[in-house]
């Protein structure tokens, strides 16, 4: 079995209110350093890695604002992974793009380049939202981009949706998931708005501009959104998403799988059994590694058997066909039942999990407490 690759470009063209990500101003000669340390760091994996963790299976672009870079740029990272890399005809490549930094031509040449599934930051259609949220773009921007993007012969698209922003009503979020289904998108991400520390949204929360949203108007918002996905085809095969049938994230679901995945490029994160580690969050770090022919990772840990049983669990749970048991036998030769005893009586009668067809998983009523229930199995 192959792995997955991710790729992180840690560049913005103005920070998000709401965003705590390690991202940079775009700036071109940046970029143009950052791209060619990250052509190094390909070019250092190439040669120590045995040829199955060459063997690519899926590739995601993300960031930052991967799509904030010059399309020829974009280009030559993909012709990197085809050098350095052993590419399939079947593979799947993801790009996050956000609206406003991709018109028809860029867009081409990304599915000339190979990439075959495009992940649009669409978040809300009320502009006046977008601007609580700083995003950099408008609603209309965004639907003229999913419009491009297909016309640029892109058949798997992705819009990612917040829910639980200042000032978002359950109507108006209706409002906006009728618009989202209606541009017919093969698969749709729902994301609860997370109040980060020190981020202007939070000052602005803190000092009484903005209110949050209730809590419970949030839960009736991920239970609405859930509902009129159904309605409408999308089955909901993660906590966070939505796909039409086929339309899965391959890539994404190798994380919830816990199989291999390799990350490329600043604070990226890397799981080759037995390991798991990541990259330096320090961009000069960074830098300095590749002039110096030094992998940049900062941590590294050897996963032991208990913990990867703990971390295959919970991760497993956050799909909604929950985690195959047989499976789980067969990768570590014991039973859930008797790794994980305590945690199952507990769960069990109170609800918050099931077996079905030898499948351990959330219930309905399980899912809004989706976290408690994960920290009981780590
Ligand atoms: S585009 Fe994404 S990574 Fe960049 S600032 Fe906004 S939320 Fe953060």
């Amino acid at each position: 079995m192959g792995i997955g690759l991710y790729i992180h470009v840690p560049f913005c063209l103005k920070k998000c209110n709401y965003c705590d990500f390690i991202s940079y101003h775009f700036n071109p000669a940046l970029v143009k350093a950052y791209l060619t340390a990250l052509d190094k760091e390909m070019a250092l994996y190439s040669k120590s890695l045995p040829p199955k963790e060459k063997q690519l299976e899926t590739i995601y672009i993300g960031g930052g604002t991967p799509t904030c870079l010059e399309a020829n740029e974009l280009y030559e990272v993909l012709k990197s992974c085809r050098y350095y890399f052993t590419w399939p005809p079947e593979i799947e490549v993801t790009i996050e793009a956000n609206p406003g930094t991709v018109d028809f031509e860029k867009l081409t040449v990304l599915r000339r380049a190979g990439v075959n599934r495009l992940s649009l930051g669409v978040q809300i259609d009320s502009d006046n939202l977008l601007l609580v949220l700083g995003r950099q773009h408008t609603f209309e921007q965004a639907v003229e981009a999913e419009y491009l993007a297909r016309q640029a012969g892109f058949g798997n698209i992705n819009l990612d949706l917040i829910f639980g922003i200042p000032g978002q009503t359950m109507t108006s979020w209706r409002e906006c998931l009728v618009k989202i289904v209606n541009l017919s998108p093969q698969h749709i991400s729902v994301y609860n708005l997370q109040l980060e520390e020190k981020t202007p949204l939070w000052e602005k929360v803190k000092s009484g501009q903005l209110k949050t949203c209730p809590e419970e108007t949030e839960l009736a918002m991920y239970e609405q959104a859930i509902e009129f996905l159904k309605d409408n085809n999308y089955l909901q095969y993660e906590i966070s998403n939505f796909a039409r049938a086929g339309y899965q994230c391959r890539h994404n679901l190798r994380y919830w799988k816990n199989i291999s995945y390799l990350g490329l490029g600043l604070s990226a994160h890397s799981y080759l059994p037995p390991y798991r580690f990541n990259n330096t969050e320090n961009i000069n770090t960074y830098f300095n590694c590749m002039t110096e022919g030094k992998l940049p990772v900062s941590q590294i840990e050897l996963i032991s058997k208990p913990v990867e049983m703990q971390e295959t669990v919970f991760l497993g749970l956050r799909l909604r066909q929950g985690l195959d048991m047989t499976a789980f036998f067969d990768r570590f030769g014991c039973r859930i039942e008797d790794v994980f005893t305590a945690q199952l009586e507990k769960f069990l009668p109170l609800g918050l999990v099931e077996i079905v067809n030898s499948n351990l998983r959330l219930t309905k009523n399980g899912l809004p407490v989706a976290n408690f229930v994960f920290r009981e199995f780590v």
